[in-house]
């Protein structure tokens, strides 16, 4: 059985439902603090999914899901995300990101559980020192949410030299999407990623979106990022699986489309695929967003033969859908 961390949340939900295409039965653990049960449930109508509403600060809690179930790998999703709240609260972060993970990862290791799909980020590099960034890119977090998923990155080497525990690390850049049919969805609160706070602005009249910073080193000013889409991120854990599965070894691997896009660009790709003119208002840079970051994924295509096939106007699109339909 798959124990999918964090499951009830945007990522951890979407790789859900691809393990429940591919036929997996899951065990879904989450706090349901930030993940929504409305997202399990429509889970549970899609395949076998076994939820335990649960805290992974409390070690007591996920001791008892390996002791009902019977775990071979553990996808890893759960975790706090938010880059201004971890440098206004970093506590919060080190003790659900860092502390959490351990008292997961000394349980997986007491129930001989070796087998992991790490969650991490682009956020481990920091200020970038050469574009597009591949695995290799030094690593140098500029806020506390990056360090934890370092630390953890840390954690799983030394564990997997000590204990033979196997992880592969992805390395996520800027998620995009949503389900093709509308099942599940961004929904977070407060929203705080653009492509969501773009449209919501078409759908809430009393929401403007901001563009933060058009001083920025790039062409028009505005900050350029990776967006992958969502179901193609999903579709890179399957194979990830497998390949941890097949090989038995420790990767790590950046999942981007290596295309960077500004703010501005993907403003206007919103307003061309909606065909709606959007209301802007320009503001001051956001407090630790780097100019520029994109990824090389070469790594990820050649060895897990991972394929991205969404472009941004799907992303878009299902994320449009999405919000009008059902957060309004
Ligand atoms: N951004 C923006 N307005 C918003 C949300 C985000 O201008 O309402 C910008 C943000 O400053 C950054 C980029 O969009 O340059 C991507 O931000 P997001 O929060 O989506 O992802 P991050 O790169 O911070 O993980």
């Amino acid at each position: 059985m798959i124990l999918i961390t964090g499951a009830a949340g945007y990522i951890g939900s979407h790789t859900a439902l691809k393990f429940l295409e591919k036929n997996n039965d899951i065990v879904v653990f989450d706090n349901l603090e930030n993940g929504h049960i409305e997202t399990v449930e429509t889970l549970k109508t899609l395949g076998d999914v076994y939820f335990i509403k649960g805290d992974l600060k409390n070690k007591s809690d996920i001791d008892k899901v390996f002791k009902q179930y019977k775990i071979d790998t553990v996808l890893h999703f759960a975790a706090y995300a938010l880059v201004e709240e971890s440098v206004k609260n970093p506590k919060k972060y080190y003790q659900n990101n860092v502390v959490g993970t351990l008292n997961l990862l000394n349980t997986m290791i007491e129930n001989n559980v070796k087998k992991i799909v790490f969650s991490s980020t682009c956020a481990t590099y920091g200020e970038p020192k050469y574009l597009p960034i591949d695995e290799n890119h030094t690593q140098n977090p500029v806020n506390p949410y990056g360090q934890t998923k370092l630390t953890v990155e840390k954690i799983l080497k030394d564990y997997d030299r000590a204990y033979n525990l196997k992880s592969i690390i992805l390395r996520y850049f800027n998620v995009a999407g949503c389900d093709e049919k509308i099942r599940i969805g961004e929904w977070h609160n407060p929203e705080t990623h653009l492509i969501p706070n773009i449209l919501k602005s078409t759908v809430q009249d009393d929401y403007v979106f901001n563009i933060y910073g058009t001083d920025y080193d790039t062409p028009d000013g505005t900050c350029i990022r990776d967006y992958v889409n969502v179901n193609d991120l999903a579709e890179a854990h399957f194979l990830a699986y497998k390949y941890l599965e097949q090989n038995n070894v420790s990767d790590i691997f950046n999942l981007g489309t290596e295309n960077g896009q500004s703010v501005k660009e993907i403003f206007e790709a919103c307003q061309k695929v909606l065909n709606k003119k959007i209301p802007v208002k320009l503001r001051e840079r956001r407090d630790g967003d780097p100019a520029k970051l994109y990824a090389n994924s070469e790594k990820a295509k050649t060895i897990l033969k991972w394929n991205p096939a969404h472009t941004i106007e799907d992303s878009i699109k299902t994320a449009y859908e999405w919000e009008k339909n059902f957060k309004a």
